[in-house]
């Protein structure tokens, strides 16, 4: 299957600039497809570089205003937002099954993840609280103050739609930024359905823009001297790009890359618990998650109980479109499936064992969507790129190793830091993990650990570049500057002359 099938609609989406729809200049566009039905829906502006400039001033002059809003009014802006987010929230979970393809149950809990950031955010007046240090010199005070930058740039995957938006601009819009999102063009609507809300909920216009594009638009935010910061998501050679290329225009990054995330089941393990972990994590969204798992190192004396359990239950998964109540949905393209698919071949010449082999899937959907079941392969070699690749697909690996110390090797010599997991009844092997493991998110019996909006998410290694991670308090410190002040107020005593570096007395 292409990418280029018939079209049905040619709908095109706009971009979203001073709280409305926005055609730009460009004449250049993308399709956007339904992947259950293999059928283009709709079309997506690609701005040009002139459009983006357009919008980040848009973003600049609303700004002027946005900073000066007080906290309560920004809170407010939130709060409402949240509860039209909440009241309205199945017509967005409708929008990302028909574009992205993830079946409804799990575009709901996308939603609900990404309102936890909402609410957090909404303690805004909280989380940009200073510190203030009394007397520190006779009569004089020190006092800290957390400003917002300016206009920011959000980019962000075609994997979470609507979360990773919320996870950024949220927290932005609540520091008081200005924010340009450039969301994936393989499934852009959500963005200005939630442009569409904000302005509903009350955010003055142009304080919430979207451009849609691919490369030009991005090459545009990133260089832009206006766009003061860049929170990215996406594969890493692009978030390094992005990291490397903003950085070099002097703006703040933080760029949150690609994953390979391990589960470590040991001899001890729960090993239903571990089998259903397994499946929920590797194959929920078609295994388009950043924080699925994608290997699973299972020790010698279990592997082979743990993956006929894992067999079994592969079994009892129905593949389908999103919308008839299935387990797993098709992948975002024809070409991304044809890709994934290509792994399943290597894996036989590369002397693995493919257990269950997803192109041979019964699927209850449209025979055009771009389908491929999950796919179980045993005993990869490390050395195969179906191990050193991310797939991001509904491809589940085994990796045999012989204990807790070859598994936390395999894990800590991986390029990528994303999320990994231990399953263990022993409480002292899971302490050494959460100490040992060189990954940024640790799971202890837990498969996918996202961390609640109070923390911060966010790999190590080649998973994330740049300081900050996303939401919690990284969150608020990324989208505001810091300032330390110095004051006295007059006192006669302390006038005169002192030409030397200031002391405390
Ligand atoms: P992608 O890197 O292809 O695209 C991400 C964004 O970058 C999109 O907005 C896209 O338009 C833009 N882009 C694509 N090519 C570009 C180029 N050459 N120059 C400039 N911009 C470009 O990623 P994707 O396929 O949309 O998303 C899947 C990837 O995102 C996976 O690698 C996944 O692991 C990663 N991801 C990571 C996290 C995380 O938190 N670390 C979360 C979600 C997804």
């Amino acid at each position: 299957m292409t990418d280029t099938l018939p079209r049905t609609e040619t709908a095109v989406l706009d971009h979203w600039m001073n709280g409305a729809p926005w055609a730009g200049a460009s004449d250049r566009t993308g399709q956007v497809f339904n992947p259950a039905l293999g059928t283009v829906q709709k079309e997506v502006r690609y701005a040009t570089r002139e459009d983006v400039g357009a919008v980040v001033d848009a973003a600049s002059a609303a700004w002027a205003q946005w900073r000066d809003a007080s906290v309560a009014k920004r809170q407010a802006v939130l709060f409402s937002f949240r509860e039209l987010l909440n009241a309205r929230k199945e017509e967005l979970a409708e929008i990302l099954t028909a574009e992205h393809g993830k079946v409804l149950a799990d575009a709901r809990g996308e939603i609900a993840r990404g309102m936890e950031v909402v609410e957090f955010a909404c303690g805004v007046g909280h989380l940009t609280k200073g510190a203030y240090s009394e007397n520190v010199s006779t009569d004089v005070d020190v006092y800290t103050l957390r400003q917002p930058l300016g206009v920011v740039g959000i980019i962000s995957p075609f994997n979470f739609p609507a979360m990773v938006p919320l996870w950024f601009f949220s927290i932005a819009l609540a520091a008081g930024n200005a924010v340009v999102l450039k969301p994936s063009e393989k499934d852009p609507s959500a963005a200005n359905w939630l442009a569409g809300l904000l302005t509903e909920a009350g955010l003055p216009d142009g304080v919430f823009n979207v451009v849609h594009g691919d490369k030009e638009a991005v090459d545009a935010l990133l260089e832009h001297p206006d766009v003061r910061a860049i929170s990215f998501v996406g594969s890493t050679p692009i978030a390094k790009y992005v990291y490397e290329t903003a950085t070099a225009h002097g703006k703040r990054v933080q760029a949150l890359g690609g994953a390979k995330n391990h589960m470590l089941v040991l001899p001890d393990a729960d090993l239903d618990l571990a089998a259903d972990a397994a499946v929920n994590a590797g194959f929920g969204s078609a295994g388009e998650r950043c924080m699925a798992i994608s290997v699973v190192l299972a020790v010698d004396a279990i592997a082979d109980a743990f993956v006929a359990k894992v067999a079994e239950r592969m079994a009892g998964l129905r593949v389908g479109d999103g919308t008839r109540g299935c387990d797993m949905g098709p992948l975002i393209t024809g070409q991304h499936r044809d890709k994934v698919a290509s792994y399943i071949d290597v894996a036989g010449s590369d002397g693995a064992t493919v257990v269950v082999d997803g192109r041979e899937v019964d699927v209850d959907g449209d025979a055009n969507g771009f389908w491929l079941g999950p796919t179980l392969i045993d005993n990869v070699p490390t050395e195969s790129t179906v191990y050193t690749d991310e797939i991001f697909g509904p491809v589940l690996s085994v990796v045999r190793v012989d204990g807790y110390e070859e598994g936390l090797g395999i894990i800590n010599a991986s390029r990528y830091g994303n999320g990994t997991a231990i399953f263990t009844n022993d409480g002292g092997a899971a302490r050494r993990f959460q100490r040992e493991a060189t990954v940024g998110m640790i799971g202890i019996n837990v498969p996918i650990p996202v961390p609640v909006a109070y923390h911060s998410f966010g790999g190590w290694k080649a998973s994330l570049f740049g300081d900050a991670k996303a939401y919690g308090p990284h969150g608020f410190d990324f989208f505001t500057a810091e300032k330390a002040v110095t004051s006295r107020w007059l006192d006669p005593s302390h006038g005169g002359i002192n030409l030397g570096f200031p002391q405390h007395d």
